[in-house]
């Protein structure tokens, strides 16, 4: 099995204590990989490297047109190897290997677009109210950036944060998530390659639990970019505070994707089952909550089960696999737990329901496709995210009643929004609470799009221009230009 070591300080190194742990491929349930076990002093190593480098070196004396023509060459690389590095991510995290390579040949553009935007951050001249001086601000890097990231889309997730922080002049600490750390581990030879300073950019991999919290307490970090569930960002949230570190948290979801009678019933019925079957239901959009207009509801569902019965599971290295397998085990455990939980709330099995025992599933991690109607919206099957392949159907009457169903949760990532009608369009849009909504589409991302959640969701927004500024710290400066230096006891 091949070993994958840490990154720090422009270094391939073991960790500090020796161990590795295994990395495991979850269309066979079988290790594939080992990757170097962190701790503590691991996290410290990189903190400091990461310091080291935004303080001295050649890092903080490049122009911002030299970061920005190292961004451009970093997504030039990451083009070039777009197929190995989404091929990794399926061995890694099992999702379909259209979608990971789709990810990574889409991802340079974060690069692109963020190495563009490096030297257009521009201060103001601020027109004072007051004679004698000239006042002018300047928008400077926050320091060492910690990029923590779930295992869903990890290189896709990673340029979410990496881009916009190097733009900046920021340095990083990447921490992978520990069921999927191998892509990043080879992503960062191409961060070498496009000529990167050693230690702008250090990977440190192991559990949580080990090197999570030394790294988000590090006294010399500035900035915590986050994806993943919204208990371990509350944990970070709560770290963070105690020394004023910025954060951005992108956490989980339980998006309504809603289906008005005046639809094109069969783009909905594609957007319904792309919303929560597409990725295996393991993303933070996925439109978990099916609300379907009462005059429609059965019609609809009976489509829906259709076209969603015709999934070719398997394996997702296949072009030809649908919907692939769990990443990984305890993931799994709870996607079966929640089957249970929506079985006992008394919520209508209509498809799945349990392990997908087909042969060409193999020994992997597959649960069926499930379906329930009958939803209640406080069931907790209507409340809690279960990140995999099970859908809660919910009845609605009219647009008043589809609103209060779609905000009454905590969650505000995503929202799909199927009509006609487009005044009904903007209405919804205006009313939904939730820091993205789609308008007969579903699951569109863009590097130009701001993307983030409200409430529960999450702080802050990654991609589009103000990412940047999430990474960068106003200053405020004063000269003095004639003015007298008067009464030292009262406010100038
Ligand atoms: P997770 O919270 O378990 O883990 C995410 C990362 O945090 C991992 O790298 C993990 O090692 C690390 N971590 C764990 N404990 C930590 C601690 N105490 N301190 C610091 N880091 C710690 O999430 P997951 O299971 O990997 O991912 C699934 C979740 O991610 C879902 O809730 C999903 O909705 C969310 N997600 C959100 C987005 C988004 O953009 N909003 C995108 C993808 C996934």
């Amino acid at each position: 099995m091949q070993k994958y070591p840490m990154y720090i300080d422009g270094r391939f190194v073991d960790s500090a204590s020796g161990q590795w742990f295994d990395s495991f491929n979850p269309y066979t349930g079988k290790p594939w990989a080992q990757v170097a076990q962190g701790n503590a002093e691991d996290a410290d190593r990189a903190v400091k490297a990461a310091h080291k480098a935004f303080t001295t070196g050649p890092w903080p004396q490049l122009t911002a047109s030299q970061r920005g023509m190292l961004l451009h060459r970093l997504g030039d690389l990451v083009a070039r190897d777009a197929n190995k590095l989404g091929e990794l991510e399926t061995r890694d995290n099992g999702k379909l290997i259209a979608e990971m390579q789709g990810q990574l040949n889409y991802v340079p553009q974060w690069y692109y677009y963020f190495g563009g935007l490096a030297d257009k951050i521009q201060g103001s001249v601020i027109p004072l109210d007051k004679k004698g001086y000239f006042n002018f601000t300047r928008h400077e890097p926050l320091g060492v950036v910690v990029a923590i990231t779930a295992w869903n889309s990890p290189l896709l997730l990673l340029a979410w944060k990496l881009a916009p922080a190097l733009a900046a002049g920021c340095t990083v600490v990447i921490k992978p998530s520990e069921f999927t750390s191998v892509s990043a581990l080879e992503f960062v030879k191409l961060v070498e390659e496009a000529g990167f300073p050693p230690g702008v950019v250090n990977v440190v991999t192991g559990f949580g639990k080990d090197v999570g919290p030394a790294l988000t307490g590090h006294p010399l970090v500035a900035k915590i970019a986050f994806t993943g569930s919204d208990a371990t960002g509350r944990a970070i949230n709560e770290t963070a505070a105690k020394s004023f570190k910025r954060v951005t948290l992108e956490l989980g979801g339980k998006s309504p994707n809603i289906v008005f009678d005046d639809a094109k019933i069969d783009d909905a019925v594609n957007g319904a089952v792309s919303g929560i079957f597409a990725a295996t239901g393991q993303t933070c959009i996925a439109g978990s909550r099916l609300l379907l207009q009462e005059s429609i509801h059965d019609v609809f569902l009976e489509k829906l089960l259709a076209l969603a019965k015709t999934a070719r599971m398997g394996d997702p290295l296949s072009k030809e696999t649908q919907v692939g397998p769990i990443t990984n085990m305890p993931q799994y455990e709870k996607v079966l737990g929640y089957i249970d939980i929506a079985k006992k709330e008394g919520a209508q099995l209509m498809m799945g329901g349990g392990p997908a025992t087909r042969p060409e599933c193999g020994t992997g991690w597959f649960v069926e496709p499930t379906v329930f109607s009958g939803v209640n919206n406080k069931m907790r099957i209507a409340q809690e995210e279960v990140f995999g392949p099970v859908l809660s159907v919910i009845k609605f009457k009219d647009e008043e009643e589809a609103v209060a169903i779609a905000n009454d949760i905590r969650f505000g990532l995503g929202a799909g929004v199927w009509t006609s009608d487009i005044g009904r369009a903007f209405r919804m849009s205006e009313r939904i609470q939730a820091g993205t909504v789609w308008v007969n589409t579903y699951r569109a991302v863009s590097y130009m799009s701001p993307f983030g959640g409200y409430k529960d969701s999450g702080i802050g927004r990654e991609s589009g221009i103000d990412a940047i500024h999430q990474y960068l710290q106003v200053k405020s400066v004063w000269i003095n230009t004639g003015a007298a230096t008067g009464n030292p006891f009262v406010l100038r």
